[in-house]
């Protein structure tokens, strides 16, 4: 166990590098992301696309598509070595080379792998995530301690490696046979979330806008209004069968509807206790989660998941608050 004052004092600090002021209330544990001892099982999704599946979710998940002309890998994972397990599952089905790498957001998990790509990779992201990774290195190693249990070692060999290509909303890739899609909807749980979608196979990446099948939504930015901009414009562009999220299990379009009703479900029960003029403190008691959104008790780190409700609602309480 880590002293409770590394992880309050951790998670502050990581907040702070998400844009979030107040400690986090009782009951949030920060993801447990250390990737030891975690593999990633290759899943064939369609013919040449492939999902990597995190062993131990919500470590991350990642995947990668084999066109004619080489390889395109969504995510690097948090270090070195879990990037290299990427690119041995890629050279496990081909020897095309890796052209290019999409990160879906700018935290560590996503990115911190991306060093060990060959230097003709292009690395592809949104501009918001692009930003995010601009700090130091040794200062996002710091604040991403608190992922990984403050396991130093986990980070000890990450080299900084930033995109070197970019996109807004929109980017089309084309393999060779195959081609992928970069969406960014709008903001979520970053503000430079990104979805790489591959039409041939109705299949999508979701980074952390979604986590996976039974989960609810991680309101890191706190800002509802466009989190349910952007799923809704989500949902309605894209044409899906399969859903491969950031953290946890694949889950199917119903995930939609889960998340919507979740998140206009807390404004208006938020909204009700500051009209009543509940404290913050009063409102974390009086707004439980509701039966329907309850967290499977068999899913992996189900503290993580059912933690995610009271930081969302000191999200929602704090952003009216602010207003
Ligand atoms: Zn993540």
């Amino acid at each position: 166990m880590l002293p409770k004052l590394f992880i309050i004092t951790a998670i502050a600090l990581l907040i702070t590098n998400m844009g979030m002021a107040q400690s986090p209330p009782a009951g949030f544990v920060p993801p447990p992301l250390n990737p030891k001892g975690v593999l990633l099982k290759t899943v064939p999704i369609g013919s040449n696309v492939y999902a990597l599946e995190s062993s131990r979710p919500p470590v991350d998940n990642a995947g990668f598509v084999v066109g004619e002309n080489g390889v395109l890998v969504i995510d690097s994972h948090i270090n070195g070595e879990m990037g290299k397990q990427i690119i041995d599952a890629v050279r496990s089905v081909t020897d095309k080379p890796i052209l290019y790498l999409v990160n879906t957001n700018g935290h560590a998990d996503h990115t911190f792998g991306n060093y060990v790509f060959p230097p003709e990779t292009n690395i592809i992201a949104q501009k918001q995530t692009k930003v995010m990774m601009s700090p130091p290195l040794e200062e996002l190693k710091k604040r991403n301690l608190v992922l990984v249990g403050g396991d130093k070692n986990a980070f000890i060999d990450v080299e900084k490696r930033m995109p070197n290509m970019t996109f807004d909303q929109f980017m089309e890739i084309d393999l060779g046979g195959i081609t992928i899609e970069l969406h960014h909807f709008g903001a979520g749980n970053t503000f430079g979330d990104t979805v790489v979608y591959i039409p041939a196979v109705k299949a999508a990446w979701t980074g952390n806008l979604l986590f996976g099948d039974g989960s609810i939504p991680f309101l890191l930015l706190g800002n509802t209004k466009a989190y349910i901009n952007t799923l809704t414009a989500f949902q309605k562009a894209l044409d899906l069968k399969i859903i491969i999220p950031g953290h946890g299990i694949p889950a199917n379009t119903a995930i939609f509807d889960r998340y919507i009703d979740y998140l206009k479900t807390l404004e208006e029960a938020v909204q009700m206790a500051k009209e009543k003029n509940l404290t913050l403190e009063e409102t974390l008691k009086a707004v439980t989660l509701e039966n329907r959104f309850t967290i499977p008790e068999n899913l992996s780190s189900h503290d993580f998941y059912a933690g995610l409700h009271p930081f969302n609602v000191q999200k929602i309480y704090l952003e009216r608050t602010e207003k």
